[in-house]
């Protein structure tokens, strides 16, 4: 099974840990400019059927679906499969037809969480967010 798997400066420093929004956060491990490339969506890439099937019950879902297919990060010990999600993200996802790309929207400050907006979800809007954003949407 083909895996995508990503290195830059950037990525190789990220950080998982405790967060403040829900469970285990991304962390920046370095200062990171706005627009700058900060990584890629790594894991399993497999058939769009078989992601649904796998992401059928879970709260916790660590895939990405793109055009045709999907990248299932499950097991993964870093990277962006950890990225919570936040009403006024500091990050946005870009999917092209077999990556999911990461950019910074703002400048980051080393030690700062990475958030994104991932909706629509797996959760179909079902998931209280607890993203504390003055304008926050209330549900994933
Ligand atoms: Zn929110």
């Amino acid at each position: 099974m083909r895996r995508i798997a990503y290195s830059s400066r950037y990525h190789d420093a990220l950080v998982v840990g405790p967060s403040p929004i829900t469970g285990r956060g991304l962390f920046a491990g370095c200062a990171i400019p706005r627009r700058a490339k900060i990584g890629e969506f790594e894991g399993e890439v497999i058939p769009l059927a078989e992601a649904r099937r796998r992401a059928a019950g879970l709260r916790i879902v660590a895939i990405v679906e793109l055009d045709r297919k999907a990248i299932d990060a499950r097991g993964m010990r870093t990277g962006f499969r950890f990225i919570n999600h936040s009403c006024a993200p500091n990050t946005f996802m870009r999917r092209t037809k077999d990556r999911a790309e990461f950019y910074a929207l703002r400048d980051i400050a080393a030690g700062e969480e990475l958030t994104v907006d991932y909706r629509p979800s797996h959760h179909d809007g079902r998931l209280r967010c607890r993203c504390g954003a003055p304008r926050c949407g209330g549900w994933i």
